[in-house]
């Protein structure tokens, strides 16, 4: 089956200027060389630290910035080679949810404003049809007609990202980037927006690109995961079997990363220690080697492929050695505030199933 996005090799280097006459003397390499496909209706869960370059491979994938390399195709047509006219056309297929909605909302246009405009851009609504479409949307996304003459101000903060999807929404895009969608929502407003994208899924077979920090929301509502470590991909697995046995140890350490119920009792596992290093100047060998607790002399000098290890792929020279006894203790969602924001998740899943 040939997926509905296909990535293959996409990098992304900045150059860094310096000088009265802004020679490059370096290049950030924020994306390198990553590969994956984003199936309808499925969601990729891309996740990592801070500065990874998870965001960078979203917006590059939209072309939000430029690749240096690599190819991006939707429904087999490439993208990154379009013209500036074809791209506008492909950009109806393509829409990004914000992490801060207030930002990437227009202060000065009320919500029907900001709903009207890509529905009258791309063609699918006349200036007759604009407000029926808009209430439409509005309702589609948990809103009402009553919210359609307010300004982003008068929103509560999951208002406003309901808003920003029914933005991303009017142009009935087939893939969604959403960067952080609920990461600055209260933990009850998250499970509600969380929900809601499911549903829009459900529903119209969007595909979703879902960057994020937060392991509790990646594992409710992602089908895969890819886990990124200094522009690359290190692990990537279905979402039950990245958390039922992870193969990388950055991936144990990001999960051992959440916070413990009593922190003097020890369960084998460490979060990553120290910062990451620079992307402008990446280790050799393998990335994570200077703080990967398994690293040996072959780290150093070798960068690990990314292969297949059953159903996962996974870069790693010592993969195989992650023991399951091991890997099972890790995993388990020990944490309280992770369990919590599980538990609450689910709870209100199961509050909407009884509803409908
Ligand atoms: Fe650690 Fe070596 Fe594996 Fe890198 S290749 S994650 S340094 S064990």
């Amino acid at each position: 089956m040939t997926a509905m996005l296909e990535v293959r090799g996409l990098t992304k280097h900045f150059p860094v200027r310096r000088g009265l006459l802004r020679r490059v003397v370096g290049h950030v390499q924020a994306v390198n060389d990553v590969s994956f496909d984003v199936n309808e209706g499925e969601t990729l869960a891309i996740v990592g630290e801070s500065g990874c370059g998870k965001s960078t491979i979203g917006r590059t994938v939209l072309r939000l910035v430029e690749a240096t390399d690599g190819s991006v195709r939707l429904d087999g047509e490439q993208i990154l080679n379009l013209s500036t006219d074809a791209m506008r056309d492909m950009r109806r297929k393509l829409q990004i949810i914000f992490q801060d909605p207030f930002g990437s909302l227009n202060p000065r246009m009320t919500v029907a404003e900001t709903l009207a405009e890509p529905l009258l851009l791309h063609g699918l609504a006349t200036p007759d049809t604009v407000d029926d479409k808009v209430t439409e949307l509005l309702r589609t996304c948990g809103l009402s007609r009553f919210h359609a003459q307010r300004y982003p101000h008068e929103f509560s903060g999951g208002q406003r990202q309901r808003v920003g999807i029914a933005r991303a929404l009017a142009t009935r895009p087939r893939l969604i980037v959403c960067d952080e969608p609920v990461s600055a929502l209260d933990v009850s407003v998250q499970a509600q927006i969380v929900n809601l994208l499911q549903d829009l899924q459900a529903q119209f077979g969007i595909g979703y690109i879902f960057i994020s920090h937060d392991l509790a929301v990646v594992r409710h509502i992602a089908a895969r995961v890819a886990v990124i470590y200094l522009g690359r991909i290190v692990e990537e697995a279905t979402a039950e079997a990245l958390f039922a046995a992870p193969r990388h140890p950055y991936t144990l350490s990001l999960i051992a990363a959440a916070p413990r119920p009593d922190p003097t009792i020890r369960d084998g596992t460490e979060p990553v220690q120290g910062d990451a290093p620079s992307a402008l100047a990446p280790p050799s060998g393998c990335a994570f080697h200077p703080r990967c607790p398994m690293a040996q002399e072959v780290c150093r000098t070798e960068r690990p492929e990314l292969r297949a290890l059953g159903a996962t792929r996974v870069a790693c020279h010592f993969a195989e050695e992650v023991v399951p006894e091991t890997v099972a203790i890790q995993t388990t969602p020990t944490a309280p505030s992770l369990q919590r924001r599980l538990d609450v998740l689910q709870s209100a899943a199961l509050k909407k199933q009884s509803a409908t």
